[in-house]
């Protein structure tokens, strides 16, 4: 096994896993098997209790895992399935080591971070990285270790005391240290300037890290000269400092990084130069290409609770993304704050009100996406209904197919008052109700989580249709409420249609209103297993409905039995001409920013 350690210096936000996940990518294009591990030096146990404002989406893995959102990217770039022990963080180490010691593994000694925390760290990166994550059988080859945070934090000392450790343990060709820092330009000198980055690798040396390599992220490609300042302060070869500049989206990166031979540095680095082919990055190269070229908009608007940070909802927009390329359109995402849409709001701030309303109208397609919390609940309800009544495309993710159904149970079954018991637990129409193995006082890990199945319950209806005519289905979950399977008949003699339940028959994972061009719920999130190329089969039913190539892509997948997630290939036939969707002009922004490697204009995969 060889390792790949990732650090950031000088600030957060450099896109550190963008361009770990790049660097694995690299490495899997010269035929190695790649797997990564995410450290982060926090003391939550995992991400599941942290708020997606603050650290962006929580990402969900198959085994149940509430993982921080770089697993995602990995998952994404690298196509691999990690487990929730791919993320370390430091609660997770602590609470293994307080366990050992209440069972009395370490009878008559004193605990300490050094050496029981630093062991246990290092026995876990060994055990996690043997773990086969590409559906083949035996170890990866390499594994990329991301180290969360800034080099100089508290809180990641002992990481990387453990990790100077395991490099010295491991042996040299079978380490690479990887230093991504920034060197920025200040406006009154229009020089880049170096000293942040000496300083920071001076603190890495310091305690015991040695950088084989530095990338440096800037705005744009530094002159020779600044490379051989960093080299001789930093004592990096030339040739082993790569200039990560901004690009226009971040599938750019990976051949950045093949341009300046980086490979060939972290090969040398491994011992493993000899034994490899050149990298193979023809085929994603040209999806980076083509993904600059689109100019045909489609419009999305996304009613959520944390419009401000559109990490929160991360996964949402690459699978809108990776779907609107299957399209050959440019997405534009409208981001709409679902209590802005609320009368509440249109008393108190009328103009606010009405930029929600028009930034809707505008749109080609409306999502909702997942959330917990009252706030904004009723706004999203507004949103589906309006979707509905306009036959404007939709996709309900979650809460987002809870609050379609209560829509459907007040306007159309005219129950006023129906709700989520989450919402109103006194309601006399609860459409939406807790289940069983949900807690209500422990909130850590105890919704219900991971992959689940999906049976179809009826053929002829889309979702079956776009996952390829299959039986069943896997994907992610993560709550803990649910259709209530009482007010089901009532629901779908109203027209309603659970095209999608569980082995039970007793739980709906999917519904569709089967007289609308494209009305979708489902319980759980296909947004967690949307790949570059391979996009979701649901992402891409809602954006061929709304570019108007939905009609196509179904009668195509008449009779296929292929994976969901493969209909996107081939769609380079889609004609760009059908739009039948009419684009108001309306509030427009980009999508999500990749820490800082993207421009404001710049498409972000
Ligand atoms: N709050 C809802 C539930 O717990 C929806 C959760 C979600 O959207 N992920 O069921």
């Amino acid at each position: 096994m060889k390792y790949v350690l990732v650090t950031g210096g000088v600030v957060s936000g450099l896109g550190k896993g963008v361009t770990a996940s790049s660097i694995g990518l690299l490495l899997q294009a010269c035929d190695l098997r790649v797997t990564s591990i995410k450290i982060d030096p926090y003391l939550n146990t995992d991400a599941g209790t942290m708020s997606p404002f603050e650290h962006g989406e929580v990402f969900v893995l198959d085994d149940g895992g509430e993982v921080d959102l770089d697993l995602g990217n990995y998952e994404r770039f690298l196509d691999i399935k990690l487990t929730r022990d791919h993320n370390i963080t430091t609660g997770k180490i602590y609470q293994s080591v307080i366990d050992k010691e209440r069972r009395g593994d370490y009878l008559g000694s004193t605990v300490q971070v050094v050496p029981h925390i630093t062991d246990a760290i290092q026995s876990w990166i060994k055990r996690v990285a043997a773990i086969p994550v590409d559906g083949k059988e035996g170890s990866p080859d390499v594994c990329v270790i991301e180290l969360g945070g800034t080099i100089g934090d508290i809180e990641s000392m002992p990481f990387i005391e453990a990790l100077g450790q395991f490099s010295y343990r491991v042996g040299a060709g079978n380490f690479c240290l990887i230093h991504v820092s920034l060197v920025p330009v200040l406006n009154v000198v229009g020089e880049p300037k170096t000293k942040p980055t000496q300083h920071s690798v001076r603190g890495l040396r310091s305690m015991g890290l040695v950088p084989n390599l530095l990338a440096c992220r800037s705005t744009t490609e530094l002159d020779v000269n600044v490379k051989e300042k960093l080299s001789r302060f930093c004592h990096v070869s030339l040739q082993n400092i790569v200039s990560l500049y901004d690009v226009t989206n971040i599938w750019h990166i990976p051949s950045l990084l093949r341009e300046q031979k980086a490979h060939e540095a972290i090969l040398k680095a491994l011992d493993l130069l000899s034994v490899v082919r050149k990298p193979a990055l023809e085929e994603w190269t040209a999806m980076a290409q083509r993904c600059d070229m689109l100019h045909e908009p489609v419009r999305v608007a996304m009613v959520g609770k944390y419009t401000g940070l559109s990490d929160s909802y991360l996964s949402v927009v690459k699978a809108l993304l990776h779907a609107s390329v299957a399209c050959r359109r440019k997405l534009l995402i409208n981001w709409v704050s679902a209590s802005d849409l609320e009368d509440a709001t249109a008393l108190k701030s009328p103009d606010v009100n009405r930029a929600a309303w028009n930034s809707l109208k505008a749109a080609d397609a409306v999502v909702v996406p997942g959330g917990f919390g009252d706030r904004g609940v009723e706004g999203k309800i507004i949103a589906a209904k309006y979707a509905r009544e306009n036959n404007i495309p939709y996709l309900g993710i979650c809460l987002g197919m809870q609050i379609a159904v209560i829509d459907y149970a007040r306007s159309v079954l005219d129950l006023q008052n129906a709700n989520s018991t989450e919402f109103d637990p006194k309601t006399e129409n609860p459409c939406v109700i807790f289940m069983p193995e949900g807690s209500k006082t422990h909130m850590g890990g105890t919704m219900r989580l991971g992959s689940r199945r999906t049976y179809f319950h009826a053929t002829d209806c889309k979702s079956a249709q776009l996952y390829g005519n299959q039986s069943f289905i896997d994907e992610r979950h993560r709550h803990r409420y649910e259709v209530n399977p009482n007010m089901v008949p009532q629901l779908e003699k109203a027209g309603l249609s659970f095209t999608g339940k569980d082995e039970s028959g007793q739980r709906m994972q999917i519904v569709e209103l089967p007289s609308h061009p494209y009305f979708v719920g489902v319980q759980f999130h296909p947004e967690f297993k949307s790949r570059p190329g391979k996009p979701s089969a649901l992402f891409l039913g809602l954006i061929a409905a709304a570019s108007g190539q939905l009609d196509w892509l179904l009668k195509k997948s008449v009779g296929s039995k292929a994976n969901g997630c493969s209909i996107g290939k081939g769609m380079s036939g889609l004609s760009s001409t059908h739009h039948r969707y009419v684009n108001v002009n309306g509030n427009v922004s980009v999508g999500s920013f990749d820490g800082m490697y993207s421009n404001s204009n710049g498409l972000h995969v």
